[in-house]
C-alpha cells in the first residue's frame, strides 16, 4: 500500500484553514507574483527571524545559489573551493555560472569542509569558498573567515540545511558574504518551494533584485543577464504562515532527535554524524547515522533492509557530487590529480552514512519501529 510508505521526511503545514485564509486577499488584488506585498512582508519577517540584515527572496535555494554566486562577477574560469559532500546543487550552481569547483576534503566529525585544508588549495584563480552547512552542522566560520580575509577570496555559505540555527547567538546567516537557504517541501522550513540568500551589504539587495528578475532594472533598462528566480505570492504566504509555527516545529524535532539518540547510543557500530555542540542552536534538521564495521551489516545492507519493510531511509550525500558521471570525467577529477589531495574522508562518510526517517510530528510508533530494526 502506498500509504503505508516511510519516507525519509514529511512536509510541515499550517492547518488547511489557516493558509486557505491567508491566500484569500491575492483574489481581491490579483497580484499573485512579480515582488507583491507578501513578497516583502515575508523578506521583513525573514529578516527578523533569521536576525540578518538583508534578504533576498528567490523562487528555491538552488537558484538562489545561482543567484548569490552570480552577483560577485567572478570571471568566468576562476576556482571555487568547495564540498563534494553535499547535494548536488552547490556543485552544478559553481559550474552553470562558468567557475571551476576545487573539491576540499571534510572532516570525520561533522562532514563540514576541512578548513585546515583550504589554504593549499587556493591559487591565482581562486575566488570563492562555497562551504556547506551539512545536516546543520555549523563548519568553522571563524577560521573559514580567516583565510579568506587573508587571500581576498569571497565566503558564499550553502545553508540550505541551516535555517533558523544561531552560532554564538548570532543568526548563521551572518557569517561570509552571504549565505543561501533552501525552504524546499522537505526542509524544515518550507514555502513550498523557495529559498533565499541572506546578506548584509545592501547594494547586493538592488543586485539581486535584478538578476531574479531576468536583469531588468526599473522598467526598461536591462542591466544584466539575469534569469527568473523570483518567490510568488502563493510561495510568500505559505512562507508566512509557517513561520509562525517554525519554532514548534523545531521543539518537536527536537523532542524527537534526542529520543533517537537516547535509544541509538548503544547499539554498536552505529554512530551519529549530528551532535550537540554549545555554541550551536540547532534546527534539528536530519537524522544522519554512521554505519561501521562493528554493525552487523553494512550501509547497504541496512538500508535495504529499511526498504524491504517500507521504510525509505536515504543516502545523503551518496555518491559524492564529484563523483557523479556529469563530474567524474570533467574538471572535478582534473582538480583532484592537481592538487594532490584527494577527497578520502568524504568519501568514506558518503559510503556509510544514512539518513533515518525524520520529521516534526513524527509519530512515537514509527519512530520506535525505526529504533528496533536498526537494533
Ligand atoms: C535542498 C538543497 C539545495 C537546493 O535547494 P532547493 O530549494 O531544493 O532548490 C542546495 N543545497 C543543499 C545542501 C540542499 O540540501
Amino acid at each position: 500500500m502506498e500509504d503505508s510508505k516511510i519516507l525519509v521526511t514529511k512536509t510541515s503545514m499550517p492547518s488547511y484553514e489557516e493558509y486557505i485564509e491567508a491566500i484569500r486577499p491575492l483574489w481581491d488584488s490579483h497580484w499573485i507574483t512579480n515582488m507583491g506585498v507578501y513578497h516583502r512582508d515575508f523578506e521583513n519577517k525573514l529578516k527578523d527571524y533569521l536576525a540578518v540584515p538583508e534578504v533576498s527572496l528567490m523562487v528555491n535555494g538552488h537558484m538562489a545559489l545561482e543567484m548569490a554566486i552570480q552577483a560577485f562577477d567572478f570571471p568566468r574560469g576562476s576556482e571555487v573551493i568547495t564540498t563534494p559532500f553535499t547535494f548536488i546543487s552547490t556543485t552544478h550552481a559553481i559550474v552553470r555560472n562558468g567557475l571551476v569547483p576545487v573539491f576540499c576534503d571534510v572532516k570525520a566529525e561533522d562532514g563540514t569542509m576541512d578548513e585546515a585544508l583550504i589554504e593549499q588549495l587556493i591559487t591565482e584563480k581562486t575566488v570563492a569558498i562555497i562551504p556547506v552547512h551539512v545536516y546543520g552542522n555549523i563548519c568553522n566560520v571563524e577560521e573559514i573567515s580567516r583565510i579568506a580575509q587573508k587571500h581576498g577570496l569571497k565566503v558564499i555559505y550553502d545553508a540550505a540545511h541551516a535555517f533558523g540555527e544561531k552560532y554564538k547567538g548570532v543568526g548563521i546567516g551572518n557569517f561570509g558574504d552571504a549565505s543561501v537557504f533552501s525552504f524546499h517541501a522537505t526542509k524544515v522550513f518550507n514555502t513550498i518551494e523557495g529559498g533565499a540568500v541572506a546578506f548584509s551589504d545592501h547594494k547586493l539587495y538592488e543586485k539581486l533584485y535584478d538578476l531574479k528578475n531576468f536583469g531588468i532594472h526599473g522598467t526598461e533598462l536591462v542591466e544584466g543577464v539575469g534569469a527568473n528566480a523570483k518567490m510568488n505570492e502563493f510561495c510568500a504566504i505559505m512562507g508566512i504562515c509557517n513561520l509562525k509555527h517554525i519554532d514548534e516545529y523545531i521543539e518537536e524535532r527536537r523532542i524527537r532527535w534526542e529520543y533517537y539518540r537516547n535509544e541509538l547510543s548503544s547499539v554498536r557500530g552505529i554512530s551519529f554524524l549530528c551532535g550537540e555542540t554549545p555554541t550551536v542552536q540547532r534546527n534539528y534538521s536530519y537524522f544522519p547515522i554512521l554505519i561501521g564495521q562493528e554493525y552487523q551489516t553494512n550501509r547497504d545492507g541496512l538500508f535495504e533492509h529499511m526498504a524491504d519493510r517500507n521504510i525509505f531511509a536515504r543516502k545523503y550525500f551518496f555518491p559524492l557530487t564529484c563523483d557523479q558521471n556529469c563530474y567524474k570525467d570533467h574538471n572535478a577529477k582534473a582538480y583532484l590529480r592537481n592538487s594532490g589531495l584527494k577527497v578520502d574522508i568524504a568519501r568514506n562518510l558518503a559510503s556509510r552514512v544514512l539518513v533515518i526517517p525524520f520529521w516534526a510530528d513524527m509519530e512515537q510508533s514509527v519512530q520506535d519501529s525505526i529504533i528496533s530494526m536498526i537494533k
